[in-house]
């Protein structure tokens, strides 16, 4: 597969991902406080490389790949690069429509537990401030159609394994994308 067509499959599982957690949302009525964006601002999200291809890819394409690659090089502190914190409007993503497998995931979807039951992992203000919804949605987890993370990572993994596999602290796994775009078209262009 060529690095164009990996970002489009990558594109395509995240459209299918988005559809299927848009549905779960209207079925348990769970979702973001407008404007809200505070899981961004964890120092800790860590993401695989191949998650932030498509961004990567959108940079290349727009001349702006080498200018974010400096930014990241130079950061010291590990919040998200692409978060804006003065941005207005839904939330604080400066590249929404380019997020990460993780931004997708968390808070709309469950992670498998030794027992081979589902749970869902949302964060602590849906899980206060809906707690009715929340708790409802926690009692029938099995019986509702929940993206499954594990079920998407293996679909990542079906795209690239190496690219995949492994993860970095999120700003690291932009940086590592950024270059992989820009070698592949080093030699081509
Ligand atoms: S890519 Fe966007 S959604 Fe993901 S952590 Fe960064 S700012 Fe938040």
């Amino acid at each position: 597969m060529t690095l164009p067509e990996k970002v489009s499959a990558v594109t395509n599982v995240f459209e299918q991902l988005d559809a299927h957690i848009a549905t779960f949302q209207s079925q348990t009525t769970l979702h973001c406080k407008f404007g809200c964006g505070k899981c961004c601002f964890k120092p800790d999200i860590e993401a695989s490389v191949l998650e932030f291809l498509p961004f990567a890819f959108f940079l290349y394409q727009n001349k702006q790949a080498e200018q974010w690659l400096e930014q990241l090089e130079s950061k010291t502190d590990s919040v998200c690069l692409i978060l804006n914190p003065t941005q207005a409007g839904a939330g604080l993503c400066s590249a929404y429509m380019h997020r990460g497998l993780i931004c997708r995931l968390f808070g709309y979807s469950a992670r498998t537990n030794k027992y081979g039951k589902k749970e869902l992992v949302t964060c602590q203000i849906i899980k206060t401030e809906q707690a009715q919804a929340y708790q409802s949605t926690t009692q029938k987890i099995e019986e509702l159609n929940v993206p499954v993370m594990n079920q998407v990572y293996m679909q990542l993994h079906a795209i690239d394994f190496e690219l995949a596999q492994k993860f970095y602290p999120i700003n690291q796994a932009i940086q590592h994308a950024i270059e992989t775009v820009l070698h592949y078209f080093a030699y081509r262009d």
